[in-house]
């Protein structure tokens, strides 16, 4: 077990806080989104007269619900790492099985694997493009 308990509590405490964030995040950007649709949803007949005006409306949302979504994904790494803490599971690659190093975890706490393992799939990725 490379973690201690007293790194493990910092790297929960981490975790909780990024969740909160998170979720601040979320709820400013689902109000975003809502407030762009309300006239809409206040009355059926609400059009925008304007092709470019519904234009933007339409990207502004796409946009807002792109960042929502990598938000829940984000959100979904955090609880996810939780559970591997709970489970006694966290801190090792899950690719090579090696310890990953407490001050990578205190950066990315959501981390599944080691640096090597990290570049080697970034390399790989590159290079399938
Ligand atoms: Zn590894």
């Amino acid at each position: 077990m490379a973690l201690t308990s007293e790194e493990l509590a910092q790297i929960r405490e981490k975790l909780a806080k990024q969740r909160r964030q998170g979720e601040k995040k979320l709820k400013f950007l689902e109000e975003s989104i809502l407030q762009k649709q309300d006239p809409a949803a206040r009355d059926g007949v609400y059009y925008s007269q304007h092709p470019a005006e519904i234009g933007t409306d339409a990207n502004e949302r796409e946009k807002f619900y792109r960042i929502a979504t990598s938000e829940h994904r984000f959100l979904y790494r955090v609880d996810e790492a939780m559970r591997r803490i709970e489970a006694g599971e966290y801190g090792k690659c899950e690719n090579c099985g090696e310890d990953i190093p407490f001050s990578r975890l205190l950066v990315v706490p959501t981390a599944r694997t080691c640096v090597v393992c990290q570049e080697e799939a970034e390399r790989i990725r590159f290079q399938g493009w």
